[in-house]
């Protein structure tokens, strides 16, 4: 990384990597401090070696966990339910602490249910055993799956299920842009929510994703995830004042759509 870093001039790093499940980080969390908490200290001590300017973090709506109320703003105290949630809190307070040590300028981008593919399919989510709950039931619809669970029906939510706030891995990726040009015109470390600020159940959902397809896949009722916070919605006040960010796919139905559409390139390579 430091012989990298020196090579080519970096001055900002977009720290991207990491393990992101619940619960397997509910499973194997020693995994998930390794990963995400240990690997990330290594890189922001290197980072801090080279003299790099900016950092740029992938975080995560799970370091809110089970909140009072909704939309949650960045403020909010953290109280994440889940090792994958607590080990991404801790290199958020690391880069905390090391802008007020070392004068590191930062930006805390934390993710909320990220989902699509790129609408040119030039890309999407891989994962050969995913997890994630659009990738799932776009599986389940193209039959590559032979049904879908729902984890829990029993939350305290309009439907039962869970909410999440969903949005496009495209427009994740201009927050990220807006985020750099930010800290380049001198902006100040903060942490931005980037979401859309308006939350689906699981059931609505599985409903977009069957309406999509055209498949009315099975779908079975389970218990609830170890780790699930059950309602979650991001306000997207601060990243709309403080970012040159406008969502251009906020729409639960071209999300499904794109994911739908790079499932489908998938199989043709596979
Ligand atoms: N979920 C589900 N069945 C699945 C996958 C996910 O019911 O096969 C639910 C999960 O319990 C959560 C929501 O869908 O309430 C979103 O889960 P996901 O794993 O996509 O993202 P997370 O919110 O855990 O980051």
């Amino acid at each position: 990384m430091r012989q990298l870093i020196r090579e080519c001039h970096v001055s900002t790093i977009i720290h991207f990597a990491g393990s992101v499940i619940v619960p397997e980080s509910v499973r194997n969390p020693m995994e998930y401090y390794f990963n995400n908490t240990i690997n990330s200290c290594n890189l922001i001590t290197t980072a801090l070696d080279c003299g790099i300017e900016r950092f740029i973090f992938s975080s995560t709506a799970a370091v809110y966990g089970n909140v009072d109320s909704v939309p949650v703003a960045e403020e909010t105290p953290l109280h994440p339910v889940s090792p994958y949630g607590r080990s991404k809190v801790m290199t958020e307070l690391m880069l905390a602490d090391a802008h007020a040590a070392y004068g590191l300028s930062y930006a805390v981008l934390r993710y909320f249910n990220v989902a699509g593919a790129d609408p040119g399919m030039r890309t999407g989510q891989c994962s050969p055993a995913a997890t994630h709950l659009i990738k799932v039931a776009v599986q389940a619809a193209l039959g590559r799956r032979p049904a879908l669970e729902i984890f829990g029906t029993d939350y305290p939510t309009f439907d039962g299920s869970c909410v999440r706030d969903y949005i496009h891995v495209s427009d994740l990726v201009q927050a990220h842009v807006a985020a750099l040009d930010y800290l380049k015109a001198g902006g100040s470390p903060t942490t931005f929510n980037c979401g859309y600020g308006r939350g689906f159940s699981v059931f609505e959902v599985v409903d977009a994703v069957k309406r999509a397809s055209g498949v009315d896949f099975q779908v079975n009722f389970g218990s609830r995830r170890p780790g699930d916070p059950s309602y979650i919605v991001a306000s997207v006040k601060r990243i709309s004042e403080l970012l040159a960010w406008s969502p251009k796919l906020n729409d639960l139905h071209t999300i499904v759509a794109h994911a739908l559409e790079w499932e489908k390139v998938l199989h043709k390579h596979q």
